[in-house]
C-alpha cells in the first residue's frame, strides 16, 4: 500500500471538517459557533474546523470564533475584487469581512445558479488572490454514476476548475450531487476509489505539491457514519451540510475523526 500511496503523493494530513450552512442561519445561530469553539477548547481534537455562514453572518461569525479552533468562510465569492455586479460578493470582501476560506463551485451553485467549470475555476482563482484557502467542490449525479460516468465526470469537472489555481491553500471536496441532504452515501469502496482518483488527478496536475492538497467527502455525513466514513486512509475530512448546523452534531462527527 505504501507504494500506491506514495505513486499518488498521498500523506496523512491533519482533518478538515468544514461546516457549510447553506441558506441558513440568523444571528441566533451564532450561538453554535461560540458553542462548538468552547467545546473544542476544552479537549484537544486533532483537526481543523470550519464554518460557512450565509455572507450576512459573516463578519459577526468571525468575531465570534476569533482566537478560538474555529476558522470562517464564505460559501461562495465572485471572480472580480470590486464592480458593478448587483448583489454579488467578492473574495476581498469575505476576506475584509474576516473569512479565511471560501468555498467554490458547490454543486447547488452548479444546479441553481448554472455555474460552469471555467466559472468556478475564475472564482477559485479569485479566492486565492485574496489569500482565501478555497474548497473546490466536485461531484457526479446519480445518472452519471449509474452511466458508470462518476469518475470521468469528477475528473472532468477537476480539469475545469483548476485552470489557474495553485495548490497552496487548496481543498477538494468529492460531494457525489445524489448524496447531498438525501441521507444516501455511497459505500466505502466507492468513496475511496474515487479519492485515489481526485488524488491521481492532482499528482499529474501540481505534482509533488498535490500531497498537499486535501481531499474531503461530503453528503450525508453525521454523527452516525462519521466514524466509518473518516476512517477512509484518502479521505481527509469532511464538507458537512446539515449536521453542521448544530454545533452538538458537529462535535460528534468531529469526536469520531481518527487521531493523524
Ligand atoms: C453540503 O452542503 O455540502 C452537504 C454535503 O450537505 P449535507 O451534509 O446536508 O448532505
Amino acid at each position: 500500500m505504501a507504494g500506491q500511496d506514495e505513486e499518488i503523493g498521498h500523506k496523512l494530513m491533519r482533518m478538515l471538517l468544514a461546516g457549510n450552512w447553506k441558506m441558513n442561519g440568523l444571528k441566533t445561530s451564532l450561538s453554535e459557533i461560540r458553542a462548538l469553539s468552547r467545546a473544542l477548547a476544552d479537549g484537544p481534537i486533532a483537526a481543523e474546523f470550519l464554518i460557512c455562514p450565509p455572507a450576512t453572518l459573516v463578519a459577526e461569525a468571525a468575531k465570534a470564533a476569533a482566537g478560538t479552533a474555529v476558522a470562517i468562510g464564505g460559501q461562495d465569492c465572485h471572480p472580480e475584487a470590486a464592480g458593478a455586479f448587483t448583489g454579488d460578493i467578492s473574495a476581498e470582501m469575505l476576506r475584509d469581512a474576516g473569512a479565511t476560506w471560501v468555498i467554490a463551485g458547490h454543486s447547488e451553485r452548479r444546479q441553481y445558479h448554472g455555474e460552469t467549470d471555467a466559472l468556478i475555476a475564475a472564482k477559485a482563482k479569485a479566492g486565492q488572490r485574496a489569500g482565501l484557502s478555497v474548497i473546490l467542490c466536485v461531484g457526479e449525479s446519480e445518472a452519471e454514476r449509474d452511466a458508470g460516468r462518476a469518475i470521468s465526470t469528477v475528473t472532468g469537472q477537476l480539469a475545469g476548475c483548476l485552470a489557474g489555481a495553485s495548490p497552496g491553500g487548496l481543498t477538494i471536496a468529492y460531494e457525489p450531487v445524489w448524496a447531498i441532504g438525501t441521507g444516501r452515501t455511497p459505500s466505502g469502496t466507492e468513496i475511496e476509489e474515487m479519492h485515489r482518483a481526485v488524488k491521481d488527478h492532482l499528482k499529474e496536475r501540481f505534482d509533488t505539491e498535490a500531497k498537499g492538497v486535501r481531499v474531503l467527502y461530503g453528503g450525508s455525513v453525521k454523527p452516525a457514519n462519521a466514524a466509518e466514513i473518516l476512517a477512509l486512509p484518502h479521505v481527509d475530512g469532511a464538507l458537512i451540510g446539515g449536521a453542521s448546523l448544530k454545533a452538538a452534531d458537529f462535535l460528534a462527527i468531529a469526536r469520531a475523526a481518527p487521531r493523524r
